[in-house]
């Protein structure tokens, strides 16, 4: 065991171990591989923190104190105006502090902001992954990245053109949360839009179930009373349908479920969401009766509305006879082309009937507003190809009142 940290690993269940207190190298191996050798800020609990001030011979008042300024989105011991001289270059010299550099952020004209950060671990220091603020009128969602690239190939989606390079630590999944925080406490959005983070969306780079363990310790962190506090009906984990993670999920973290559905016919579902080959249809639907679901709470089906490959009446059949109304939705989704995609999305016309004839069957359905196509942010077009040599983050506004409140 690290000499820093006491605090034993919280056993969850026979499959998943992640950590209350920072673990030791080899701990951290097993939970989350390739992790630096540096404890990272934003995964540390408040009782992983005092367990580091007690060794610091630090007042205990400390933790609390630095760990109210990583909530706020501060990580920059230097920014710690209450924290004397000595403990902030402790705080630098024994922690991770900023797992993240912020390379770029773009702003689209409905307000929603895009950002690349590249990763600072040193065997994956400068690549790259994407996160997204979506604000509304009541709600501010962050859809954030759990892989760097991602695991799987969905032929309509962006992100799976660059193929997988890293999973993301749960500090690197939060620090995302964290530094758009600090960016919206900067520079505030307009005041007809929700300036703060209420919702989060795991929508961003990679497949989330492939990167368990990272995963989960980062919904741990997000809901932490002493973290973020961020609700479990607020934590939205969308998946392409790795039956056994669900399962898990559904044990450990019984949170809001976004299933990639694509087709409800298994031939075509095998090619535009290829991890169907492995769990098809029939063992997805076994999984989705059993999932744990509230009152009043519904699984969501999203269904990116393709021209010709899944939108025509065979495939509105199949998805009718598929669902479960009383416990699914369907989200039907714009498809958002990138260069060289090789699909087109159905027209606006055809998706509201194919919307219509859902509902008429008893079934909600809704049709996705796309956010923040115009800068690339729009669900499937994620892929971070920024370079990683900038010294400096490139700030890209849009000119529209939905931009910030007077900077
Ligand atoms: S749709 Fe999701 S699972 Fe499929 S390639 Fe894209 S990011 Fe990966």
């Amino acid at each position: 065991m690290d000499g820093l940290f006491t605090t034993s690993l919280k056993i969850i269940n026979h499959t998943v171990n992640y950590p209350e207190a920072p673990p030791s190298a080899t701990m951290r191996r097993m939970t989350t591989p390739s992790v630096q050798d540096k404890p990272q800020l934003p995964e540390l609990s408040l009782a992983a923190l005092q367990a580091m001030i007690a060794e610091w011979k630090q007042p205990k008042f400390r933790a609390r104190q630095i760990i109210d300024w990583r909530n706020k989105g501060v990580l920059n011991p230097d920014m710690m105006k209450n924290i004397p001289s000595d403990l902030r270059q402790t705080l630098k010299d024994e922690v991770c502090c900023e797992p993240l550099k912020l390379i770029r952020r773009e702003c689209s004209v409905d307000g929603t902001r895009k950002y690349v950060f590249a990763l600072r671990r040193h065997r994956f220091a400068g690549k790259m992954i994407e996160s997204v603020f979506i604000p509304e009128e009541k709600r501010g969602t962050v859809c954030i990245s759990s892989q760097v690239g991602c695991v799987l190939d969905c032929p309509f989606c962006h992100t799976g053109t660059q193929g997988f390079e890293a999973n993301l630590t749960a500090g690197e999944i939060i620090a995302q949360v964290l530094a758009i925080k600090a960016d919206l406490h900067t520079e505030p959005l307009s005041e007809d839009l929700h300036s703060d983070i209420s919702h989060i969306v795991y929508m961003g780079m990679g497949e989330p179930m492939a990167n368990e363990a990272a995963v989960f310790a980062s919904i741990d962190l997000l809901m932490d009373a002493d973290g973020l506090k961020i609700s479990r009906r607020r934590i939205t984990i969308s998946t392409s349908g790795l039956v056994p993670q669900i399962q898990r999920l559904g044990d450990i973290h019984p949170v809001n479920l976004a299933i990639s559905l694509h087709s409800a016919i298994n031939d075509k579902r095998d090619t535009l969401v290829p991890i169907n080959r492995k769990y098809p249809l029939e063992k997805l639907r076994q999984c989705l009766n059993a999932y744990p679901v509230g009152k009043q709470r519904h699984m969501t089906l999203e269904y990116v509305l393709l021209d010709q490959a899944n939108d025509q009446n065979e495939d509105l059949q199949a998805l009718i006879e598929f669902i479960n109304p009383d416990r699914e939705r369907v989200n039907l989704i714009q498809f958002n082309p990138y260069p060289g995609s090789p699909y087109t999305g159905a027209s606006k016309q055809h998706m509201r009937e194919f919307a219509q004839k859902l509902i008429s069957k008893g079934i909600r359905a809704t049709v996705r507003r796309s956010r923040g196509d115009d800068i690339m942010a729009a669900c499937g077009q994620l892929k971070a190809n920024t370079k990683a040599d900038s010294t400096k983050a490139e700030i890209i506004k849009a000119d529209t009142k939905a931009q910030t409140k007077g900077k």
